[in-house]
């Protein structure tokens, strides 16, 4: 069966309520723990047939949002997610509270009884309203952000088509994009601090409203973090802080001689070699061909997983009209099928869908086992470890891919990778700080903000922008407004995939066994215990950083740069 055959049918809400509170009777009134195990189970048949048809429908709506069969769908969905998802709530309330509990956790996975908590704790009807309140501020943002319509040299241009601009060859052309977007922020700079206040204010009166002191532990919970807390993650960006920043201090340095300054302004930081950055040499079918090939090297296990992908269609991949823009992967469990979408653009980025995207894909299409839908994938942080993993495990391809690009794709890969580290930890530190002072004025958070680059990213100089200069960076951030204390996630991750990276490029025999080992796993265990099974340094351990930084290091000054 293809794709396209998969068949999608929407449910009737209230048939599968009375099913589903039929199923939960029948839950709740076991006799004994066999039953009950069995009505779990029956339970989450209904759940996966649910989710399954939500996230079908929700694909076919990317893949043409000019569809009005899947616009209604969508449509549906937005509207019934809730309703669904309060049913889930009676379930985990049942769940937890069951006389037979101690044997579903024989059974189960243990992270479907942490989410569950989760999911209870960071709920309860009295906060909906403000719920609302919270979707509406975020969603404010986005349609603030997405109606910029920048003249520029000639043209009207959105956020993010001003981004080729703001990396344009020509200095002055870098200058005058970023200048003219900034004008943009600079007009709505009330509006935008006013969102955002809004936001800290809402979201710590949920925290208030459920018993929290402030919103930092709930947005904890809200994000699933199942074994760390606000303290190990402090240590850890102390421990980027040490370790990381030199290094990257190092790398823009170099990147300012490559382009013959003598120091990097703002508007230089994102051009890194003058000529250009490094581009695929193949068409998309001969990459997902490359793909197939690379794929079938690497192991039996990615090579039956890749030609499962091909072979059902589960790979949209190429621009058309009406797509949505962007890139993910989903799984449809009914269908045992990963999805992978984007929108290739003759970038390197077209590489790191196939390798990224496909890391998230094999993951996932390794736990088909798992039959709980909440733990098919792990949690984000821990997500992101299959996927920026395999970008470094395929490495020995890449030459396919880049032919005479490829030492300057692994040098920007690596380097990226390194300069990302403390600026994403500083978004982190930012918002430990905002959610800890809730009262802050806009200007005091904007004071902070800048506080906190000259620690972290010491090396952007904003002498020619009196704006930025006064800590407004973060208005690009939209995490910081949508999803409080995402982004860390990346960095965790990215520091657990440089391991696999130093353990592969020292021919340790046992890299990929790891890999796949954590594959298998899914979403069956928290990111602390996923790491210790990969045989990986936990990101709150001391040594994890210092075991990474000079190999990486290394690698780097053993490319000549100049010559990129
Ligand atoms: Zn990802």
């Amino acid at each position: 069966m293809k794709f396209n055959e998969y068949v999608y049918q929407r449910p009737d809400y209230d048939t599968v309520k009375t099913e589903y509170l039929d199923l939960l009777d029948g839950f709740k009134n076991s006799v004994d723990g066999a039953e009950q195990r069995a009505f779990f189970k029956k339970i989450n048949q209904l759940r996966l047939k649910i989710e399954s048809m939500s996230t079908l429908s929700s694909i076919r709506h990317s893949i043409n949002t000019q569809d009005p069969f899947y616009e209604t769908e969508n449509e549906y969905w937005d509207n019934q997610g809730p309703l669904y998802a309060e049913l889930n709530n009676q379930f985990y309330q049942a769940v937890l509270s069951s006389e037979f509990l101690e044997d579903l956790k024989d059974v189960y996975p243990i992270t479907f009884f942490q989410l569950a908590e989760n999911a209870l704790k960071t709920f309860k009807p009295e906060i909906i309203e403000l719920l609302q309140e919270e979707n509406k501020l975020v969603s404010e943002y986005y349609k603030l952000m997405a109606s910029a319509q920048i003249e520029f040299d000639g043209g009207v241009y959105t956020l993010s088509q001003m981004t080729p601009f703001t990396q344009n060859p020509n200095r002055d052309t870098r200058k005058r994009a970023f200048e003219a977007r900034t004008s943009f922020l600079v007009q709505n700079e009330a509006n935008l601090d006013k969102i955002y206040d809004d936001l800290v204010k809402v979201r710590t009166k949920i925290a208030h409203e459920l018993g929290f002191e402030n919103y930092i532990p709930l947005g904890y919970l809200r994000m699933n973090r199942l074994d760390y807390d606000a303290k190990m993650v402090a240590f850890y960006r102390e421990q980027v802080l040490e370790y990381v920043v030199p290094l990257a201090q190092k790398l823009y340095k170099k990147q300012a001689s490559r382009l013959d300054l003598d120091k990097l302004a703002y508007y230089d930081i994102n051009f890194d070699f003058k000529s250009g950055n490094p581009t695929p040499k193949a068409s998309p079918e001969e990459m997902v061909q490359i793909a197939k090939e690379m794929y079938h090297e690497l192991s039996p296990e990615t090579g039956e997983f890749f030609d499962f992908m091909v072979e059902h269609d589960l790979l949209d991949l190429e621009s058309k009209k009406g797509k949505q823009g962007g890139g993910y992967c989903t799984y449809i469990p009914e269908y045992s099928s990963p999805f992978i979408f984007s929108n290739f653009n003759a970038t390197a980025g077209d590489v790191e869908v196939l390798t990224h995207e496909a890391g998230h894909a094999f993951q996932v299409y390794q736990s088909r086992w798992v039959d709980v839908p909440e733990c098919a994938f792990p949690t984000y942080e821990s997500c992101e470890i299959h996927s920026m993993s395999m970008e470094y495990l395929t490495w020995p391809w890449m030459d396919r891919f880049f032919k005479e690009d490829t030492d300057k794709f692994k040098y920007a890969h690596m380097s990226d990778n390194v300069k990302f580290l403390p600026y994403g930890v500083s978004v982190d530190h930012f918002q430990h700080e905002v959610y800890a002072n809730p009262n802050m004025t806009p200007d005091e958070r904007k004071v902070i903000w800048r506080k906190l680059e000259k620690m972290y990213v010491p090396h952007k100089d904003y002498t020619e922008n009196e704006f930025l200069d006064k800590g407004t960076f973060w208005y690009n951030q939209g995490h910081i407004f949508s999803t409080p204390f995402y982004y860390i996630d990346y960095t965790l991750a990215g520091v657990c995939a440089m391991q696999f990276w130093k353990r592969a490029a020292q021919n340790d025999p046992n890299t990929f066994k790891d890999y796949l080992k954590i594959c298998n796993i899914g979403g069956t265990k928290s990111f602390v215990n996923i790491v210790k099974d990969a045989n990986l340094i936990s990101p709150f351990e001391k040594e994890c950083i210092p075991s990474i930084i000079k190999d990486v290091e290394e690698f780097l000054y053993s490319i000549d740069d100049t010559k990129l």
